[in-house]
C-alpha cells in the first residue's frame, strides 16, 4: 500500500478553490488564513514528519471536494489554532470575524476530550460531536475534514493509537457523515478503519480485487459502451461512470456470509443525465435490453432516502452473464449523493436542491438543534446518548406500499409514521392499517420488508392525541402536532369572535358599525396585527381583552375606574425585604424551597439570620415567636431551585419531550431522577425558574401531555 500524499501547497488549494468560488476577496481571505495559520503553526511537526501547515492545508482541500464555502475553507485552515497554538478566539475575530471565528471554536470545543474512562469519553465525545453539529453543521464537516486527513496519516502513529483512533472513527464519525450523507467522506473514512482495524482482511480483499481487476475492468468497459450506445440511439445526452465498490462494503456482505465470487454488485455502473424523466426513461431501455433480478429494483427518486438520497437501482443480467448493479441518478441528485448536507453550498448559487431531500436535511437540522436545546438542560450523559442513538444514529427499516414503493423509517416505527411519511393526508384520515394481509394495531412495530397498506376514510376526524406517544418519527409527531395547533388556532378564532361579539351586545354597539374599515385599520395598527381574524385570535387567545379592543376606538373609550399603582419596593440587592430590618443574612429555605410569588415568611434562626420558608411549609408548625413578616424584592430578578414531581405512563420519549418544553419555557434543568415503578415512571426534576408564574406555566404545560398523569411540586 502506497503511502498517502504529505505535502501539499497554497497553490494547490487556490486551483481548487477556484473551481466554484470566483471571489477575489474569497481567495484573499483564504490566502489570510493559510499566511496566519502558517506563522502560528510554525515550527510544529505532524508525527508523519513533515511541516504541520500540511495537515490544514490537507484539511482544506478535502473540503474543497464538498465544495465548502469561503469562511468553512478559512476555518479548515485555522482548525488547530485554538488548540495547539497561543491563538486566541478574540484575535480570530478581530483578523477575520465572528462566524470564521466561531467555527474554529467549535472544532476545538469538539476535539477537547479528557475523560477517565472510555465509555464516559465515548459519551462526552456523542454529545460534543451532536452539539457542534446542531450549531452549525459546517463545524462536523470540517471535523470530518480534518479526521478524514488524520486517518490518511495514520500509520505514522504507533499501533495502539492507530486502532484506537480507527474504532473511534468508525463508531461515531462514520455514522455521521452517513446520516449527513456525505458519501464521499464517508466512504474512505470506512475503508481507512478498515485497514487498521482489520489489516489482514483489508488486504485480503484488496488483493483478491487487484486479482480481478482486468477481467472486470474488460466487462464493465464492453458494458458502458453497449449501454452507451443505446442510450445515444434515443438521444438521450448522458454520463457513464463504471463504479468500484468500497472494500469496506465488500467487507460488510462478507460479513453476512456472502462469497466474494457471489457478491454481484462488484461490477457497477452509474448513469448521470440531466432530468428525471431521463432516468425513468433510460431504466425502461436497459430493462428492455438485459434483464433485471426481480425485487433489485429501487426508486430513491420517488422515495428518497432519509439522508436526502436520490436515484434509480438496478441489477441486470448484462454482457457475459455478469451481473450489474446500474445506478441512474439526475446530475443534482448525483450531488447531493456524494456530499449531502455540504451540497446546500454548492446548491446556494445556481441551482435548487430537489425539494424532498432539502426538508429531508432541514428535518435533519431541525432535530439535532432539539438534540442540542436538550443538551442545555443539563440532562444526563447517558440519557442523551440514547435519545441520540435511538433517533439519529439508529438502524433503518425498509418497508413497501401495496404498490411496491420503498419507505426507510427509523427501527420502531409504526404504521402511523408510514402514513405520515407517505402523505400528511394519509395521516390525517388513517383509520386503521394492514400488514402482509393482517390487520393490526396501531402501535405495530413495523418490520423490515412489510408491506403496509393504510386505511382511510373520509369521514375520519383526524389524528388522536394518544397518537403522540405511538408514532416513533420525529416527522410524525410534528405533524400531528401541528394538527392540533391548528385546530386550537380555529378554536381561539371563534372562541374571540364571540368574546367580541357578546361584549359589543353589552355595551349596545351594533357589530357591523364597530367594524368599519376605518375603526378596523385604527385597531390593526394599534395592535399591529394583519387582519379581523387576528383580533379575534388574540382576544379567544387571552392577548388582549374584548374590552381593551373595543376602548381602542376613541368614542367607546373608558376611563379606568382605578388605577392600582405598585408601591416601590426598597433599594436592597437581597431577594428578600425583611421588615424593619436593613442587613441581614436571608437564606431560602432548603425544604419548600419558596420563590417569587410565594406567600413567606422569615424564621429567625440562631446565628445563621433569617430563613425564608413558604407560610404553607410543615417545618413552620408552632414556631410563631420567631416568625418575622418578609417580602419579595421585585427588583431582583433570579432564578430559583424548585423541585417538581411527574407522575408518568411509562412512554419512550417522555424525558425527551419535557427537556424539550422545558428549554422552550426557558427553564434549565438542575437534575433529574427517574424512578421507575410497575405501571407507572416518577420523574423527580430540580429546575430553575423566575417565579411562581413560569413555574405554574412550566407545569400546566407538562400536565397537557397525554401521557403525563399529574405533576406536582415537591415540598420536603
Ligand atoms: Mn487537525
Amino acid at each position: 500500500m502506497t503511502k498517502e500524499k504529505l505535502t501539499y501547497s497554497m497553490d494547490e488549494l487556490i486551483d481548487k478553490v477556484k473551481v466554484y468560488i470566483d471571489s477575489d476577496s474569497g481567495i484573499s481571505l483564504i490566502t489570510k488564513a493559510y499566511e496566519f495559520a502558517k506563522d502560528k503553526h510554525a515550527g510544529q511537526y505532524r508525527a508523519s514528519g513533515e511541516e504541520y501547515i500540511n495537515h490544514l492545508l490537507a484539511t482544506a482541500i478535502i473540503l474543497t471536494t464538498v465544495y465548502a464555502d469561503t469562511y468553512t475553507l478559512c476555518a479548515g485552515l485555522l482548525h488547530d489554532t485554538l488548540e495547539d497554538t497561543d491563538t486566541t478566539k478574540q484575535e480570530l475575530e478581530e483578523e477575520f470575524n465572528s462566524e470564521i471565528a466561531g467555527l474554529v471554536y467549535g472544532v476545538s470545543k469538539i476535539s477537547r476530550i479528557h475523560f477517565s474512562t472510555e465509555n464516559e469519553a465515548l459519551i462526552e465525545y456523542y454529545k460534543k460531536i451532536i452539539v457542534g453539529m446542531s450549531e452549525d453543521v459546517r463545524v462536523i464537516i470540517i471535523k470530518l475534514a480534518d479526521r478524514l486527513h488524520n486517518m490518511r496519516t495514520l500509520w505514522a502513529l504507533p499501533e495502539e493509537k492507530r486502532k484506537k483512533k480507527a474504532k473511534e472513527t468508525l463508531e461515531i464519525l462514520t455514522p455521521i457523515a452517513h446520516h449527513l450523507g456525505i458519501h464521499k467522506i464517508k466512504s474512505e473514512l470506512e475503508d481507512l478503519c478498515l485497514r487498521y482495524l482489520k489489516p489482514d482482511v483489508f488486504y485480503d480483499i484488496a488483493e483478491k480485487l487487484n486479482k480481478t481487476k482486468l477481467e472486470r475492468d474488460n466487462v464493465v468497459a464492453e458494458m458502458l459502451t453497449s449501454v452507451s450506445n443505446i442510450l445515444t440511439e434515443h438521444h438521450i445526452k448522458h454520463e457513464i461512470k463504471g463504479r468500484s465498490k468500497s472494500i469496506y462494503s465488500i467487507y460488510k456482505k462478507l460479513e453476512k456470509g456472502r462469497k466474494f465470487s457471489d457478491i454481484y454488485d462488484l461490477l457497477a455502473l452509474r448513469i448521470l443525465v440531466e432530468s428525471e424523466q431521463e432516468c425513468y426513461t433510460i431504466i425502461g431501455l436497459i430493462h428492455s435490453k438485459y434483464k433485471p433480478i426481480p425485487k433489485r429494483f429501487k426508486d430513491y427518486i420517488a422515495m428518497p432516502k432519509a439522508n436526502g438520497y436520490q436515484s434509480l437501482h438496478t441489477t441486470v443480467f448484462g454482457i457475459d452473464g455478469y451481473l450489474f448493479e446500474i445506478q441512474i441518478r439526475t446530475y443534482d441528485m448525483d450531488e447531493v449523493a456524494e456530499n449531502g448536507v455540504a451540497s446546500h453550498w454548492a446548491y446556494k448559487e445556481h441551482k435548487d436542491l430537489t425539494k424532498a431531500s432539502k426538508s429531508s436535511t432541514e428535518a435533519k437540522l431541525q432535530f439535532f438543534k432539539a438534540i442540542i436545546d436538550l443538551n442545555e438542560d443539563k440532562m444526563s450523559s447517558e440519557d442523551f446518548v440514547n435519545s441520540v442513538k435511538n433517533e439519529v444514529l439508529s438502524d433503518n427499516i425498509y418497508v413497501f406500499s401495496p404498490k411496491g414503493d420503498i419507505f426507510e423509517l427509523p427501527k420502531g416505527s409504526t404504521p402511523i409514521d408510514f402514513a405520515y411519511r407517505v402523505h400528511t393526508k394519509i395521516g390525517e384520515s388513517m383509520i386503521g392499517a394492514i400488514v402482509n394481509n393482517n390487520i393490526v394495531p396501531l402501535d405495530y412495530e413495523l418490520q423490515d420488508n412489510d408491506i403496509v397498506k393504510i386505511n382511510t376514510s373520509k369521514n375520519s376526524c383526524g389524528p388522536s392525541k394518544e397518537w403522540l406517544n405511538i408514532a416513533k418519527t420525529t416527522q410524525a409527531k410534528n405533524k400531528i402536532k401541528s394538527f392540533f395547533t391548528k385546530n386550537e388556532k380555529d378554536l381561539y378564532i371563534e372562541k374571540g369572535k364571540e368574546a367580541l361579539e357578546k361584549e359589543l351586545r353589552k355595551k349596545k354597539i351594533a357589530f357591523n358599525d364597530f367594524l368599519s374599515d376605518e375603526n378596523l385599520t385604527i385597531i390593526l395598527n394599534n395592535i399591529k396585527e394583519e387582519s379581523v381574524i387576528d383580533i379575534y385570535y388574540d382576544i379567544g387567545s387571552n392577548k388582549y381583552s374584548p374590552t381593551y379592543i373595543i376602548g381602542l376606538i376613541d368614542k367607546y373609550h373608558e376611563e379606568p375606574k382605578e388605577i392600582k399603582l405598585k408601591p416601590k419596593p426598597k433599594n436592597t440587592d437581597n431577594d428578600i425585604i425583611v421588615d424593619g430590618i436593613d442587613k441581614i443574612k436571608v437564606n431560602l429555605a432548603n425544604c419548600c424551597h419558596p420563590i417569587p410569588g410565594d406567600n413567606i415568611i422569615g424564621y429567625i434562626t440562631k446565628g445563621n439570620g433569617i430563613t425564608i420558608h413558604r407560610d404553607n411549609c410543615p417545618n413552620l408548625y408552632n414556631l410563631e415567636e420567631r416568625m418575622i413578616n418578609v417580602s419579595w424584592n421585585d427588583n431582583i430578578k433570579n432564578k430559583y431551585l424548585v423541585t417538581i414531581m411527574i407522575y408518568s405512563k411509562p412512554y419512550n420519549n417522555a424525558l425527551l419531550e419535557i427537556m424539550q418544553k422545558a428549554t422552550t419555557s426557558n427553564i434549565s434543568i438542575d437534575s433529574m431522577k427517574t424512578i421507575n415503578k410497575i405501571d407507572d415512571v416518577l420523574y423527580e426534576i430540580e429546575v430553575w425558574v423566575n417565579n411562581v408564574e413560569h413555574l405554574n406555566n412550566f407545569m400546566r404545560d407538562l400536565s397537557n401531555f397525554t401521557y403525563i398523569n399529574s405533576v406536582e411540586r415537591f415540598m420536603r
